[in-house]
This record gives structure tokens, C-alpha cells and sequence, in this order.
């Protein structure tokens, strides 16, 4: 690959490496949380390393991975 950039950043889900395929994610899943954060207007910056608490967010919407109807 060949992305100028010199380093990339880290996922801003769990600063896992990045992968160009879902930048500047690692995966879809952590791009889909990060999308579903900002839908819901509870976007913030995790800290921690877990995703484990994700159930942890004030219950705003009743599901989480859910996606099918
Ligand atoms: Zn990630």
C-alpha cells in the first residue's frame, strides 16, 4: 500500500491500528459504534480499552447490536 500519510492514527474506538479498508477505524464493527455514537448524540472519546461497557451509556436506545428488524 502506498498511502503517504506515514503514520496513521490509531482507531478512535479502541486504539486499535487502523486498517485503510475502514479508516480511520480498525474494523467495521468500531466504525459502526462510532457512527451509532454520533447518531445518537452520545459520541465520546472512550479512555478505557474494553468494549465491554458499552452497555454503560445512560440506555438512551434499547439496543445495541441489534440491527435486524
Ligand atoms: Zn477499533
Amino acid at each position: 500500500m502506498s498511502i503517504g500519510l506515514g503514520k496513521s492514527k490509531p482507531c478512535p474506538i479502541c486504539k486499535k491500528p487502523s486498517v485503510a479498508e475502514f479508516h480511520p477505524f480498525c474494523s467495521a464493527r468500531c466504525a459502526d459504534v462510532d457512527l451509532n455514537r454520533w447518531l445518537t448524540g452520545a459520541y465520546v472519546i472512550p479512555a478505557r480499552d474494553d468494549e465491554a461497557t458499552q452497555d454503560d451509556e445512560d440506555g438512551a436506545l434499547g439496543y445495541n447490536e441489534d440491527d435486524n428488524i
